[in-house]
């Protein structure tokens, strides 16, 4: 094996970098200055052709996988009837505003929690309800992500007739006894034969989400569930290597050893590089650092959302308009309240200054494996050597990226650790919060998971 080890102390997750992407900036209460900003952009009239994308947040799973941080909660019937209200309110809102009704909306996607875990009626009314509130161009992307748990026929069915044309399946693994130890609740033929019916259902962008280096995993298992993946051609596959939180119920099991450790930081990247060439050779064509399609197929909405405006709407969503970047409300209780007050449930936002585009620019387009520099130069009236200087010529130094006329691409080594090259890219008042974020009161606790299992 090359040596991709050892360039930084510790491999960041695309879960731990993403959501805090700029948005941890701002996690302050609302501003009321950056708040009218936010309110006068949806006021006017949106000029560019690019197409946008929507988010809606469906926070319900009906059970916890062990490993879970994301926001979510157990689905109870009354509190998901109101949440529902109160969601489509929010994109009716948005749909009034001329920001809005002046835009093309290019994907939409339903993530979570686990969206599927509504009823086919609750889902396909969700749908419509977009569907009439945006402008959609005609080859809009629709995915519905959920769990193959909780995904018949019957629902995968209505779901697809009221317009949804992508289903993602947070799959993690298909090994029964590594199922059952992350709390997933169907077993692996349960997934495949979900997987197959919605194929068969005529849904030709199935994608799954799989999980590396998961407790007790070895190159082995992981070897096959890409070969399940690969046998059974979804579209795309989205590789997670495990990150194991503070105060989920996995890092308990994991410190008192109820359940086998988990790999070793150079474990984890050997799993990596074993799924970039296993679905290399298998045709699939890496996108992004931990995103694989096949030939002719597409993820619209991360391509859009990356790089242009995404309208998040449901508690907890984060989305951002032209110069606005902004989290919605986590608290169920308290979203439903704003929005039934009649407000946008801005939880905190921050409008963009041109150097933090510029930085999100960079952190984005390297999570997408290359820069156009021309692209950049046109935003910006720079190019990114003249921004970045000693940030580029470092990550070039130590072969993580190369740098030509075009383009700035992460090379195989920087691909290993793309993450944390895209983190190189931002403020250093960003890397501290992020710092801070990691190492909240459960220092101790995360300290002992990692010299326990980690370290190894
Ligand atoms: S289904 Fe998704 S959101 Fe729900 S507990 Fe599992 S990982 Fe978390």
């Amino acid at each position: 094996m090359e040596s991709y080890k050892h360039f930084y102390s510790e491999r960041k997750h695309k879960d731990t970098m993403i959501p805090y992407q700029l948005q941890t900036l701002c996690r302050s209460e609302r501003e009321p200055e950056s708040l009218q900003y936010f309110l006068n952009t949806l006021n006017s009239e949106n000029t560019r052709d690019d197409e946008k994308a929507a988010y809606i947040h469906v926070p319900f799973c009906d059970s916890i996988c062990t490993f879970c941080y994301f926001p979510k909660t157990l689905k109870k019937g009354g509190e998901v009837e109101n949440y529902l209200r109160a969601l489509k309110l929010e994109i009716e809102m948005y749909a009034k505003t001329r920001y809005i009704s002046t835009s093309k909306f290019g994907a939409l996607y339903f993530g979570g929690g686990t969206p599927t875990s509504l009823s086919s009626e609750q889902l396909t009314d969700l749908l419509l309800c977009c569907k009439e509130s945006f402008n959609f161009s005609e080859n809009a992307e629709i995915t519905v992500e959920g769990s193959t748990f909780n995904s018949d026929e019957k629902k995968l069915k209505k779901i697809l007739e009221k317009g949804a044309n992508r289903l993602s399946f947070g799959v993690q693994t298909f090994n029964d006894s590594t199922r059952k130890l992350l709390n997933l609740q169907d077993d692996a033929s349960h997934v495949i034969h979900v997987i197959k019916t919605a194929c068969e259902l005529g849904c030709d962008n199935v994608d799954i989400d799989l999980m590396c280096n998961l407790p007790g995993q070895t190159i082995k298992d992981w070897k096959k569930d890409l070969q399940t993946a690969i046998d059974l051609e979804v579209k795309s596959v989205c590789i997670y290597e495990l990150t194991v939180h503070p105060n989920t119920k996995l890092a308990k099991q994991l410190q008192t050893g109820e359940i086998p450790p988990i790999g070793s930081v150079d474990f984890e990247i050997d799993m990596y590089l074993e799924a970039v060439d296993t679905l290399t050779e298998a045709d699939y064509k890496q996108q992004h650092i931990t995103y694989f399609t096949l030939p002719k197929s597409d993820h619209k909405y991360v391509r859009i959302s990356i790089k242009d405006d995404c309208v998040g709407m449901g508690s907890g969503s984060a989305g951002n308009i032209e110069k606005y970047t902004y989290s919605n409300n986590r608290s169920l209780d308290k979203y439903i309240e704003i929005i039934n007050n009649g407000k946008f449930p801005i939880g905190s936002g921050l409008i963009l200054s041109k150097k933090t585009e510029m930085e999100k620019f960079m952190v984005r387009g390297m999570s997408l494996l290359s820069i156009n520099k021309g692209e950049f130069s046109r935003r910006f009236g720079k190019v990114p050597e003249d921004v970045f200087t000693d940030t580029i010529a470092k990550l070039k130094r130590k072969g993580l990226i190369t740098v030509d006329k075009q383009e700035i691409k992460l090379t195989r080594m920087g691909r290993v650790w793309g993450f944390n090259v895209c983190a190189e890219f931002l403020p250093k008042e960003y890397k501290e919060i992020l710092k801070k974020i990691s190492l909240m009161q459960t220092k101790k606790e995360e300290e002992t998971i990692a010299q326990k299992h980690i370290g190894k």
